[in-house]
């Protein structure tokens, strides 16, 4: 099997190809704009063979996705190509219109057209499967605001859309729009939606990476609010053989929620890397006596969605899918992942990854 992979050079598209070219026999086209959150240092060169291309295209440009979609022929395309920071869709949207919803819409008619043309076995056997974020749900309940015993919900496939943030507006327009393709088109596709994700080579803009990173140079870990928010985190890696089981096994026209049932408080995530580090580097940057001497409380995001969590009962019975790493055992790995890879790190903090070397030596 051929699988494209939009946005195969980011945190969770890179996890997704490495899991592909260590554990499976498919092949994969990484199709990628390398904008700033793309760095390909994330798929190691050991792991580069003949079943892995790079194809540097951006999802809103019709005449390369064109040339890519007829020269690979792929059997499958996983859509993770957006752009996906919460804090920058809030200081800037605009991207994110572009690439979350025209992208996507250009991307769906661009595979749309390819599909046609398919012959009828590799037409039939053919699936769009679109990665979306639990987001798009908005907020829940958070367990502070309710009394004692009352029942907490989860966010189902079945929950309405409130998107609170620019981003998760526009990844819920996005999934709509590849809903609107199966039901107007007969275009075949499936969803998923997914709690926040950490782990390797997650970019340091993000919550997790930002605190590693920070508390081992003596910074101040900065916590919005009082940190009480809630989110459920999930391993990449776990996510990453959720999404190729939903991807080949899933069912056309089925939404998927994938979660960790790991609730935890901001503020409990950034002790936990806390703790890691006292055990992992007791010997602290100057001046530093204990690393949560480091944490900082910030002046609250705007519209700061109190709860996410998500209920990943469906495809754990549909598709026997459940996570590998608990919160803790799943942290540890990550921490020490930063702590052996600073290479990898230090080439993102200084700019350096921008310089990889493309393909045939051609700098980007
Ligand atoms: P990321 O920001 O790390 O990576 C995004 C990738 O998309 C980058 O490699 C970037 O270069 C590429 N890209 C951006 N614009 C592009 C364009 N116009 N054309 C082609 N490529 C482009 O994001 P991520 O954290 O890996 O998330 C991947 C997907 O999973 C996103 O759709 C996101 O909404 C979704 N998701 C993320 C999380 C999470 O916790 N990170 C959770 C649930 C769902």
């Amino acid at each position: 099997m051929k699988i494209l992979v939009t946005g195969g050079a980011g945190f969770i598209g890179s996890a997704v190809i490495r899991y592909i070219l260590s554990d499976t026999k498919h092949s994969v086209v990484n199709l990628d704009k390398l904008t700033y959150a793309g760095n390909l240092e994330s798929i190691p060169v050991s792991l580069h063979d003949e079943r892995y291309v790079f194809e540097q295209v951006d999802i809103c440009d019709v005449a390369e996705l064109d040339r890519t979609l007829l020269t690979h022929e792929p059997d499958i395309i996983m859509h993770l190509a957006a752009e996906s920071h919460v804090d920058r869709s809030i200081d800037g949207p605009g991207e994110f219109i572009q690439t979350n919803l025209v992208g996507t819409y250009t991307l769906l008619e661009a595979a749309r057209k390819y599909w046609n043309c398919l012959d009828r076995n590799k037409k039939e056997a053919f699936r769009f499967h679109h990665i979306s974020t639990d987001e798009v749900y908005g907020d829940l309940p958070h367990p502070d605001d309710v009394t004692d015993g009352q029942y907490l919900p989860l966010f189902t496939e079945r929950t309405s859309y409130a998107p609170s943030s620019p981003y998760s507006a526009s990844k819920a327009g996005s999934d709509h729009l590849v809903r609107a393709w199966l039901r107007t088109y007969g275009f075949p596709t499936i969803v998923t939606n997914c709690s926040n994700n950490y782990g390797p080579y997650h970019f340091p803009e993000k919550l997790i990476p930002h605190i590693i990173l920070n508390a081992l140079a003596g910074k101040p870990l900065p916590v919005y609010g009082d940190g009480s928010q809630i989110r459920d985190w999930l391993y990449v890696e776990d996510h990453a053989r959720a999404l190729i089981k939903v991807a080949i096994e899933g069912q056309i026209g089925e939404t998927y929620n994938i979660g960790g049932h790991n609730e935890k408080r901001n503020i409990e995530v950034v002790e936990t890397v806390c703790s890691l580090l006292e055990e992992l580097v007791p010997e602290k940057p100057k001046g530093v006596s204990a690393y949560t001497d480091l944490i900082t409380f910030v002046k609250d995001r705007p519209g700061h969605d109190v709860r996410y969590a998500i209920d990943a009962t469906k495809i754990a019975n549909e598709l026997e899918w459940t996570p590998e790493e608990t919160f803790e055992s799943g942290m540890k790995k990550t921490v020490r992942w930063y702590l052996n890879n600073q290479e990898w790190w230090q080439r993102v903090l200084s700019g350096d990854y921008q310089m990889e070397r493309v393909g045939d030596g051609v700098e980007k």
